[in-house]
């Protein structure tokens, strides 16, 4: 017998205990291998890994590509979890979730191009993985929150900590935390969350809680701390 189901049980009572009285948690970084591919699951083997485990949504954030607001809609009617379409852009900073475009654009890879575009479309932005290491030129931390409404403090491929390096740079700097699994596979769900204060149940919901910062970033892999 798989131990699939079993696993899946575990990391439900680890998110029903970390989910904010009234609010949600949402996996903010996912990849599906109709878009991405890098990844080894299909979208709607991400969704149903999501449900399973009592999350309350997860964002599609395929590399430079975004699904068809039909698919999300569907596979979130399917599986009972809010599905809400985003994109990992690859710029010239390193890799960007964006949440509220509608496709991929080839200025989108300039950072400050995007942010314009973003800001002109309605959208939000987080800085994905700001702590991996690329050959790339990192920003200016003061020009950060002119860039983004948040930063991606905990990553699912990363060892960092809900209160590290970046959890602190982002409260300094008046950021919101995030936290994404980053998955390129079905038993990546789950890992990590972002905490919500209140319910998102679709795209406009999740822009307008990354605006007021409403969030905070979860690490299912820890337990919580004591008291
Ligand atoms: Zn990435
Ligand atoms: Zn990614």
């Amino acid at each position: 017998m798989s131990e699939a189901p079993r696993e899946a049980a575990a990391v439900s009572n680890a998110i029903r205990a970390r989910r904010p009285p009234g609010g949600a948690l949402l996996d903010l970084h996912a990849h599906g291998w109709e878009r991405s591919l890098d990844s080894g699951a299909s979208t709607a083997a991400l969704v149903l890994r999501a449900a399973a485990c009592g999350l309350d949504g997860v964002c599609l954030t395929d590399h430079n590509a975004v699904c068809a607001p039909g698919e999300a809609a569907a596979l979130a009617e399917q599986h009972g979890v809010a599905v809400i379409p985003g994109m990992e852009v690859g710029t010239d900073i390193g890799h960007v979730l964006v949440f509220g475009l509608d496709r991929f654009r080839p200025e989108l890879v300039h950072i400050r191009q995007l942010r314009r575009i973003a800001l002109a479309e309605g959208a939000a932005m987080v800085w994905a993985h700001p702590m991996r290491e690329l050959n790339l030129p990192r920003p200016d931390w003061a020009e950060l929150p002119a860039l983004f409404e948040a930063l991606e403090v905990v990553n699912g491929d990363h060892n960092d900590r809900e209160d590290g390096y970046f959890a602190q740079l982002a409260q300094a700097l008046g950021l919101g935390c995030t936290a994404g699994s980053d998955a390129h596979s079905v038993q990546a769900i789950g890992r990590v969350a972002t905490a919500f204060e209140a319910p998102v149940r679709d795209l406009n919901a999740l822009i307008a809680a990354l605006r007021v910062r409403a969030h905070a970033a979860v690490d299912l892999r820890r337990a919580p701390a004591a008291g």
